[in-house]
């Protein structure tokens, strides 16, 4: 079974749960029309299916290899990531000064799905370039502008993300790499950066590394951080490559998953100091890094999405085919197993889940859209607070979804879902980096509570359960059968979420272990409620489209239900288990000794 691009699914979100036809019939994107945004995600979906899902498996089995400091992508990556640059693929938001297209960022969220789920250790390379398109554009001189960003945005150069050392993970206080001033402007850097993706590889002409390190006199800890650029080759006045810059790969780190994907350890400067260009201001780096890492973390809980999706195609296709045992249905000899209870539970815990956690992305995406182009300055504001709160949840949410549904795929294959020629397992090894990168999601967990929740004294989270609340209104009056107890059962888990959150805040303040403690489970409370809305909504525009004589959404509204009465009742339990505090947790120290 090969990877089918959700193309109408993805639209069908986009349009009716994050609003983009709306935001671009009110010109929110100048002259764009809603059209020429479909043909676009269209046209990245049929690009994904043809030309990289066939890579995916080829990837897996070969891997990344590293000879002498060089990195050798799997047969056929090299010609089909030039392919894809070669289409414009890697300019779909940049500006179309610097040779992109200029379109939302929702547009190329739905594109990143489609890379993400025909095969994700392709997409990472285009997932970490695109954030360094970001933090160069927002942050980097005009020189520096001018050199690199229209070959980043033609995909004839790629960048990286150079954050991580070996004691310096999730606490970038700890970050050791450091840099010196040179007479002529620029910097020479030196030290060691490990688990970079795609810092070496054959697939782009030149690699673009942007990496924190401390000056001389910077302050201690985070505040200390700048920004630097460093290229694999030096780059002449005209564009032209030059000599090997100071930095180099020294291996690969064999993984679990996304096994095309190169994770390299970078090492800088032993032969003198990489020659390095200052993005931004000294000792601001981390405030333009938070830039790529900010879109980043959405492409992440997209990655979830993607290989949700793809367990799930997988294992609907394994379950229409597979027979076992006699289903209630009866009939002669045994039944293909989606006729059992047990596996359509699976199933659709899996659609679900996979439509819950997009819809939350493409809500953050449209939010992130309207932070650089709604009208009004104060708009623009609002819309980046509700993109803040809503990024980690996002990302962990999603991502978490992406592990859930992998591992049900697997099940629903049973014995021959733990086998590797099904594929199945290749999701389920592929999905499990995407709630550990990019900020662990424990500490997305932590970030959403300690930094997002007091966001405008909370009128930032009060308002997004306002919203989830007129959904389920809406629910509730049009009384369609279909929906059965959905708003009942959302309207609890919102209710849980409610509380919850003024519990949080209050703790945050008066007993920050206990906050601290739910964190993950407020995390999860706050998706399975805003998931559980977004296919409300969805459902609510299916039933609309039945109205007006288009019965082939129907479906959603089934959908909707489920979510609502098998998934989103976890909700009131969630709560429980926040609002114990973390009492349960104090005598840690003993009861995990009695294991030493
Ligand atoms: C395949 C792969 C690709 C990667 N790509 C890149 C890349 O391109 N660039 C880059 O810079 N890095 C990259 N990374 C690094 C990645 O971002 C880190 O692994 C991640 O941030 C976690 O850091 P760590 O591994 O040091 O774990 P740690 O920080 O040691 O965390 C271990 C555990 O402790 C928890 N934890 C840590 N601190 C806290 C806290 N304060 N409160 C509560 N819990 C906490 C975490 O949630 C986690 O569960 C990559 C890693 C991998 C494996």
């Amino acid at each position: 079974m090969s990877y089918r691009s959700p193309v109408a699914d993805i639209l069908f979100s986009l349009k009716h749960v994050a609003g983009l036809d709306e935001a671009i019939e009110s010109g929110l994107f100048g002259d764009l029309d809603v059209e020429t945004a479909a043909s676009v995600i269209s046209e990245a979906g049929r690009f994904a299916t043809e030309v990289i899902a066939p890579l995916d498996r080829v990837g897996d089995l070969t891997g990344a290899r590293c000879e002498n400091g060089a990195v050798f992508t799997p047969p056929g990556f090299r010609e089909a990531y030039r392919q894809w640059a070669a289409a414009g693929w890697a300019g779909v938001t940049a500006a179309p000064e610097h040779g992109g297209m200029g379109l939302p960022h929702s547009v190329n969220v739905a594109c990143g799905e489609m890379w993400s789920g025909a095969s994700m250790g392709f997409a990472l390379c285009p997932l970490l370039s695109e954030g360094a398109i970001g933090a160069l554009n927002a942050y980097g001189s005009e020189a520096l502008r001018a050199t690199y960003l229209s070959r980043m945005v033609s995909g004839a150069w790629t960048g990286t993300m150079n954050l991580t050392e070996p004691q310096a993970g999730s606490d970038l206080n700890a970050v050791k790499a450091r840099a010196t001033r040179a007479a002529d402007g620029t910097y020479r850097i030196f030290g060691q950066k490990i688990f970079i993706t795609y810092g070496e590889h054959d697939m782009a002409d030149n690699i673009v590394h942007l990496m924190l390190a401390r000056l001389p006199d910077a302050p201690p800890g985070t505040r200390g951080l700048s920004l630097f650029l460093a290229p694999k080759f030096l780059v002449g006045p005209d564009g032209s490559l030059g000599a090997r810059n100071d930095v180099r790969c020294a291996s690969i780190e064999h993984k679990l998953g996304i096994h095309a994907s190169p994770t390299c350890v970078m090492i800088y400067g032993d032969a003198g100091g990489a020659t390095g260009w200052l993005v931004g201001e000294e000792n601001r780096g981390l405030a333009a890094m938070f830039v790529m890492m900010n879109s980043a973390r959405l492409a992440v809980g997209m990655q979830g999405v993607a290989i949700g999706e793809k367990a799930f195609q997988r294992a609907l296709a394994y379950a229409r085919e597979r027979r076992q045992g006699r289903s209630a249905k009866g009939g002669a000899g045994m039944s293909p197993i989606v006729e059992h209870p047990d596996v359509q539970r699976m199933l659709m815990t899996m659609k679900a889940l996979v439509q819950a956690a997009r819809g939350v992305c493409h809500l953050t995406a449209l939010a992130i859209d309207r932070s650089f182009h709604a009208p009004n300055a104060d708009e623009r504001a609002a819309a980046a607070e509700r993109a803040a709160l809503l990024t980690p949840i996002a990302k962990a949410f999603s991502s978490d979804v992406g592990d859930e549904v992998a591992s049900l795929g697997v099940q629903v294959h049973g014995g021959m879902g733990y086998i590797e020629e099904t594929g199945a397992a290749q999701h389920m090894r592929d999905s499990r980096i995407a709630a550990i990168y990019e900020g662990a999601n424990g500490v997305q967990a932590i970030d959403l509570v300690q930094r997002k929740l007091p966001l405008s004294g909370g009128a930032v989270a009060a308002a997004e359960i306002a919203g989830m609340r007129a959904i389920l209104a809406e629910v509730a009056e049009r009384g369609e059968a279909g929906f059965g107890a959905s708003a009942e059962f959302l309207s609890e888990a919102v209710g849980a979420l409610d509380r919850v959150t003024a519990y949080m805040r209050e703790a945050l303040g008066s007993d920050p272990a206990s906050a601290l403690a739910g964190a993950s489970a407020y995390l999860k409370l706050f998706g399975l409620a805003l998931g559980g809305a977004c296919l409300a909504k969805a459902g609510l525009a299916a039933q609309d489209m039945a109205a007006r004589g288009d019965e082939t959404q129907l479906g959603r509204i089934g959908l909707a239900r489920f979510f609502a009465e098998k998934l989103a009742t976890a909700a009131p339990g969630l709560a429980r288990s926040i609002l114990s505090g973390a009492g349960a947790l104090a005598p840690y120290e003993s009861i995990l000794a009695e294991s030493a």
